[in-house]
């Protein structure tokens, strides 16, 4: 094994590749046979440490597996294809890729965000960047204000399309040229779309960071993040970084994550169906104030769907509010049977949650009303079941939630409002 399986076993090319499409490239790049037996899946390499013919003089490609394993270089470069990227690194969470980011700007240097930023992110950039002599400026309106908001010492500019939990879309497009005008780069949060309907480097982006966790991995059973991006110079700065801080996935997981970015664009078609469905069956409900998602026409930013997604699709989640307030919406969370009340998103089955009362519970009501993220709002991320089990189950919880709490009056059966002081994490 002293020749790099790539030079043994034909793989596909790898991105950006004009020849082959997704659904190819998900379940060919990164994923050579094994040289010495032929197998068709890789192997699960759990060695943590590879054999050296001499000092320095490793068997194969790897010494250690911090610093690199042929389970985490697969993934890496299966997902580096799917985004039409040259490169990916790993982490040991969407958090991690985050921080390693912020790690690799100068101390002193100032980021522009989006306001509605993922809460870890947030929390990541206002509680431990700042120790490290990075501030940020949030601003509500990127595409508005970037212009102002740059200074000289301006690095990055850090945006979310669709925002969490409102479905908010930004131009991506706009916001790169603002930025590369005055030399700032710019990171997306790519997360909630995945690369089959979204490719961030398309539209200018330089980095596109993925909580692994979520569509990518897709089963709910991986904590993992990614960053990817097509500059050298960026790849020895943050590779460096990956290996230095040493917050890198685990082989096994590496494996499990790659199993299931191999059917990637299989379940987010179903998710985003699912979804559109949901969507607008919310929309024609009487117990329903508003849908915020970018798949319906409705949606105050459908043209930048249209431009920046594939097929305009929408994605597989949404939000809306329900009426009877607090009361109502949490009601809504309990009464449906196949949709479980939990945080996260973005894997096989379909899950409800309450912002205002799991993971946005720490952002000060009028900030989070100010972005829309009121007490009766509703998070759904759609799974990929069938669409007709899914819609029968929210119209069955709507009717019940909407009456029940209708009945018991004033909309104050026991559930308080607090905006949950409750311990719960930003997810
Ligand atoms: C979950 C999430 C993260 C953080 O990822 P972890 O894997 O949980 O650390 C970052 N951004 C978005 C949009 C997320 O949904």
């Amino acid at each position: 094994m002293t020749v790099p399986i790539d030079h043994i076993i034909e793989t596909p090319p790898r991105a950006p590749s004009p020849v082959h499409g997704f659904g190819t490239l998900a379940v060919h790049a990164g994923a050579p046979h094994d040289p010495t037996t032929g197998a068709v899946i890789e192997p699960i390499s759990l060695s943590t440490t590879f054999a050296q013919t001499a000092a320095g003089k490793p068997v194969g490609l790897y010494e250690y597996s911090r610093s690199s394993n042929p389970n985490r270089d697969n993934f890496e470069q299966a997902v580096a294809a799917l985004e039409h990227a040259k490169y990916a690194l790993a982490f040991g969470s969407g958090s991690a890729a985050t921080a390693t980011i912020l790690q690799s700007l100068a101390q002193g240097s100032h980021v522009i965000s989006v306001s509605d930023v993922y809460g870890g992110t947030h929390r990541y950039f206002t509680r431990v960047a700042k120790a490290h002599g990075v501030t940020v400026t949030f601003t509500p309106q990127i595409e508005v204000d970037i212009a102002e908001h740059i200074r000289d010492n301006t690095k990055l500019v850090w945006i979310e399309s669709p925002s969490n939990p409102t479905l908010r879309l930004v131009d991506i497009r706009a916001v790169a040229t603002a930025a590369h005008s005055r030399g700032v780069a710019v990171v997306v949060d790519n997360t909630f779309l995945s690369p089959y309907v979204q490719n961030p480097l398309d539209h200018g982006a330089d980095i596109v960071v993925h909580s692994v966790t979520k569509y990518i991995n897709g089963h709910s059973d991986v904590v993992m993040g990614l960053a990817a991006f097509n500059s050298d110079e960026l790849r020895e700065r943050l590779s460096f970084l990956q290996n230095a801080g040493g917050a890198v996935p685990s082989a096994f997981d590496s494996w499990l994550a790659h199993r299931g970015v191999k059917t990637l664009h299989l379940r987010v078609r179903q998710s985003s169906g699912n979804a559109t469905a949901v969507a607008k069956a919310l929309e024609a409900s009487p117990h329903v104030i508003s849908v915020n998602y970018p798949g319906l026409d409705s949606h105050p930013h459908r043209h930048i769907a249209l431009k920046q997604h594939r097929e305009g699709m929408g994605g597989g989640m949404l939000s809306f509010r329900i009426k009877g307030g607090r009361a109502a919406a949490e009601r809504f969370c309990q009464l449906t049977k196949i949709f479980t009340l939990a945080e996260s998103l973005g894997g096989i089955e379909s899950l409800v949650e309450l912002p205002s009362a799991m993971t946005h519970a720490g952002i000060p009501r009028d900030q989070r009303e100010a972005v829309g993220v009121f007490d009766d709002l509703v998070r759904v991320s759609c799974g990929i079941e069938e669409p007709e089990d899914l819609l029968r189950d929210v119209q069955q919880a709507l009717e019940k939630a909407v009456l029940e709490t209708a009945s018991s009056s004033n909309g104050s059966n026991g559930i308080n409002g607090s905006n949950g002081a409750n311990g719960h994490e930003l997810k």
